[in-house]
């Protein structure tokens, strides 16, 4: 479990290796905001993929025609996440996540509840999306698992080469929307 007094103490830290005095009343209960902060945002680090994928696991015993392929796509499901790399926000992201039954069926909610929770961590963006793919293929016994990411790193668009606009797409493929392309459509 995260070890909110710790990081408050870490915080007070890094404000005085800044030179501020973490005892101005503008940073005095700062240690103890961020320690809260982190403990909401860094809520994924707690649970293993096997853990969450059991937390959501709320699924429907799909009983239509399984003769005839069908697929689910929820699109644009929106989250934030930190980069491991710099601790830095990555904002304004955007996951796709398609799969297609194979005879469970998971409430539309719960996937963008998974979501969340693999971004409450410390972060790759391809990562996110092979997280959210083990997570979602484990509920719903299905391999054919798609998901789609974009969006934007602080550490790249507030710092070093500062591209403001630079937004990063990554896409995480199994099963068949390798091969398929009848499913690949669902991708774009
Ligand atoms: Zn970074």
């Amino acid at each position: 479990m995260i070890d909110t007094k710790a990081i408050e103490e870490h915080i007070r830290g890094i404000l005085e290796a800044l030179g501020e005095d973490p005892q101005r009343p503008g940073l005095v209960d700062t240690p103890r905001r961020v320690a809260a902060m982190y403990s909401e945002v860094f809520e994924g680090i707690n649970y293993t993929n096997h853990e969450i994928a059991q937390m959501f696991d709320k699924t429907f015993d799909d009983d239509i025609d399984t003769s005839k392929e069908k697929i689910v796509v929820v699109k644009d499901i929106e989250f934030f996440s930190y980069c491991e790399h710099h601790m830095a926000l990555m904002y304004d992201m955007k996951a796709s996540v398609a799969y297609v039954p194979n005879g469970k069926v998971i409430g539309l909610s719960k996937i963008a509840r998974v979501c969340d929770m693999a971004a409450k961590r410390l972060q790759l963006q391809e990562r996110i999306g092979s997280d959210i793919a083990d997570i979602i293929s484990e509920i719903t016994g299905s391999e054919d698992v798609a998901v789609t990411i974009e969006g934007c790193h602080s550490c790249v668009s507030a710092r070093g080469i500062k591209k403001e606009n630079a937004r990063t797409f990554s896409a995480e493929i199994r099963g068949k929307f390798r091969t398929d392309p009848a499913l690949q459509i669902y991708l774009k």
